[in-house]
């Protein structure tokens, strides 16, 4: 269902060459879920906007549903929009304050010529069911709804077009976590209803793990580990992975143990000059002389199912 091959998006500023996404290979099948995690600014952000063209790659190429998505324009632009629709992390900025919740979602409807008036009015209240919320939303303004409807809400204006894919962008990172849960739930039986692929989003390893077939981690621009969700935050192999798993919080401290306590130190460095060599390299405990000169490619182990980019795995 996505195809990625080598994408990449460089932006130029009055700093140099941005390498927001660096030269990035994943691919989701139908029905699948790939979790892609990272720290913010490692290029999630980007590779969403990309993969529903929001933005267009600079090199690379990324396939939708067989759609290329550097050159759709027309009706294969229209035919992507239909096929793959973003979430976004935050749902307050991403709703018109000053429409009501029915006329938000009647319009998605209108410009995509699926329904109008009446018949538009009806599939709202559907859409709004389908999301665990009453008809009666769609007469509230977004700033009358808690951050928990609101992403429901978010949910339901993608779901509008009756799209295929859903990239989730930190779908549930601003919300009360008392709620996340619940929206997290939603995500799943809807995936199980409608037969969604998802392309989920976060900077947090423990969140995807539930969700997610598969996990692809970036660092700065790039893929370092990808592999079965078990494998890659129970047993993760790349030490950038491995600082994750470490910082995410054991429920029960008894039954997990044997972390090390490796915690991450230091920024993400700049992506506009990313270190040479392994771009992990200045916050790696583990690197060695060649690491800071030499990038390791992403290569499969010879177990299976695991490709991890560095010198020392
Ligand atoms: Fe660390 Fe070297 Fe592996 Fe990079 S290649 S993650 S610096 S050990
Ligand atoms: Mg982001």
């Amino acid at each position: 269902m996505i195809e990625v091959t080598e994408a990449a998006r460089h932006y130029r500023t009055s700093d140099g060459v941005v390498r927001a996404v660096d030269g990035v290979s994943f691919v989701v099948a139908e029905g699948e879920t790939l979790g892609l995690v990272g720290e913010s600014g490692c290029g999630k952000s980007t590779t969403a906007k990309l993969l529903v063209a929001l933005e267009r790659p600079t090199a690379g190429r990324i396939l939708v549903d067989g759609i290329d998505v550097a050159t759709a324009r027309g009706a294969q632009l229209r035919r992507l929009r239909r096929t793959i629709q973003l979430v976004f992390q935050d749902p307050y900025a991403s709703l018109n304050p000053r429409r009501r919740i029915t006329a938000t979602l009647a319009e998605v409807l209108a410009v995509h010529d699926l329904a109008r008036g009446a018949a538009a009015t009806r599939r709202v209240g559907e859409l709004l069911e389908m999301v665990g919320l009453p008809a009666s939303v769609g007469d509230r303004y977004p700033h009358q709804l808690s951050g928990g409807q609101r992403q429901r809400v978010g949910i339901a204006r993608a779901l509008a077009v009756e799209p295929r894919v859903l990239v989730l962008d930190e779908p549930v990172s601003a919300l009360d976590v008392s709620v996340r849960a619940e929206v997290m739930n939603l995500l799943a039986s809807l995936r199980a209803s409608l037969g969604l692929t998802y392309l989920f989003i976060s900077h947090d390893l423990g969140m995807v793990r539930h969700l997610c077939d598969r996990i692809a981690v970036m660092y700065l621009g790039k893929v370092v580990e990808a592999g079965g969700w078990r494998q890659v935050s129970d047993d993760p192999l790349h030490p950038y992975t491995r600082s994750l798993h470490d910082a995410v919080p054991v429920a029960d401290p008894t039954v997990e143990s044997g972390r090390a306590g490796r915690t991450l130190t230091g920024e993400v460095p700049d992506p506009a000059a990313p270190p040479p060599g392994c771009r992990f390299h200045p916050r790696c405990p583990i690197a060695e002389d060649r690491c800071r000169t030499t990038e390791p490619p992403l290569l499969p182990r010879p177990d299976g199912d695991r490709l991890v980019a560095c010198h020392l795995v």
